[in-house]
């Protein structure tokens, strides 16, 4: 089994700061999720520090606490998980064998107050112990985006069917960070993000808040999926919520393997007129993005991107031609994006750092019998393909 290098762990260490006590530190063993655990309540979040204190204090206050599991004792996930190859399957086991119920954490990209999210918590609230926190406000397409350079601030709010969640003025990533940086004092067994309105297929979740407040739980060792749902006029989510729990029994009994998720996408039908579930590969969206320029009250040109929402190449196997077929698309995906045949053929390119390596590019016309035809690209103009002005902004 790899094990962490020496390297990796001085570097981490480096990062957090020194340990509090000089016991040597259990990096690589799994959390055990399985213990029992004193209480099924979810504890409250530490919420000792008051705004008298200053943010120096605050700030190290929060780097104590993010280590430990306040409750049992333990590394949290992001600690003690990482690095330990196969936790996320160790801890997997049938439903019925487990001692107490797993811990979800829900989270989307839409905002608390999304229909799409509550959905998903009271899908999951029979099988665990389910946490809310998510952005306050929609947060859609903002990719993998975490909040670094200005404080965050989390609001306990009320859903509607009285449930305590969190909100947080941050992207997706940000509230899943919060959760394996100990806000919430324990860990998590798995991390649901969604259901988002409007699907997330192919090269969508490269865009999505989505999918990536999955890819950050997957990031901190936790196994995760994300749920996505193609617009309806009157969003009905019964179809989804029941693919969010059949996906949870089966990440929970068969777990994942550090860096996968599960991208889940749920076609506008009913139960009824939904074929089954598919398990699929990414196909390839097609976007129909347009420059919308128009101009402000004051005359000054500003830019939209709009247009019609995009299409996508059917071809079977992918998740997108399950959708548009009434299928579920249930995607594996895995954090490392390395192109593997790429990586095989560069292997033969000319790496090497010599002076006779590093030569200048002659100028088109310097090489003999070389075509005075310009790149494809060259001569297009950096202006827009689209441009719709209207007449009323340009007061004409
Ligand atoms: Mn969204």
């Amino acid at each position: 089994m790899p094990r962490p290098s020496p390297d990796r762990h001085a570097r981490h260490r480096r990062i957090r700061g020194p340990r509090p006590t000089d016991e040597p530190r259990p990096t690589n063993e799994p959390r055990p999720t399985d213990e029992p655990r004193p209480t099924n309540e979810p504890r409250a979040p530490v919420t000792n520090d008051s705004d008298s204190q200053d943010d120096m204090t605050r700030e190290r206050a929060r780097s104590e606490r993010r280590d430990v599991d306040l409750e049992r004792g333990e590394l949290l996930a992001g600690g003690a998980a990482r690095g330990g190859p196969r936790a996320l399957r160790r801890a997997a086991k049938p439903l019925g064998h487990w001692s107490s119920r797993p811990r979800i954490l829900i989270t989307n990209d839409d905002g608390i107050e999304s229909r799409g999210l509550l959905a998903l918590k009271q899908a999951l609230d029979p099988i665990g112990e389910t946490t809310v926190v998510a952005p306050d406000t929609n947060q859609s397409a903002v990719g993998h985006q975490k909040t670094l350079m200005r404080p965050l601030r989390v609001r306990e709010r009320t859903l509607t069917d009285g449930a305590i969640a969190y909100s947080v003025d941050g992207s997706p990533t940000d509230a899943v960070s919060l959760a394996f940086l100990g806000y919430f004092g324990h860990g998590f067994d798995l991390v649901a993000s969604g259901i988002n309105y409007g699907a997330n297929l192919g090269d969508d979740i490269t865009y999505s808040g989505t999918v990536s407040a999955a890819m950050e739980a997957v990031i901190n060792g936790c196994p995760a999926f994300a749920i996505s749902q193609e617009y309806y006029e009157h969003p009905d989510f019964s179809l989804a919520a029941a693919a969010a729990s059949i996906v949870t029994r089966n990440i929970l009994e068969h777990g994942l393997s550090p860096g996968q998720l599960i991208n889940v996408n749920v076609p506008a039908v009913s139960i009824e007129d939904c074929e089954g579930i598919a398990v699929t590969r990414l196909g390839k969206r097609v976007y129909q993005d347009q420059l919308i320029r128009r101009l402000d009250p004051r005359g000054i040109p500003y830019f939209w991107i709009g247009g019609p929402p995009p299409s996508g190449l059917a071809v079977e196997g992918t998740d997108f031609h399950a959708v548009v077929n009434r299928w579920i698309a249930v995607t594996p995906i895995q954090l490392d994006l390395t192109a593997r045949r790429l990586l095989k053929r560069m292997r033969d390119w000319r790496w090497d750092l010599s002076a006779d390596s590093i030569t200048a590019v002659p100028a088109a016309h310097e090489i003999a019998g070389a075509a005075a035809e310009p790149l494809p690209d060259a001569g297009r103009p950096a202006t827009p393909t689209e441009i719709e002005e209207t007449r009323e902004a340009t007061g004409s």
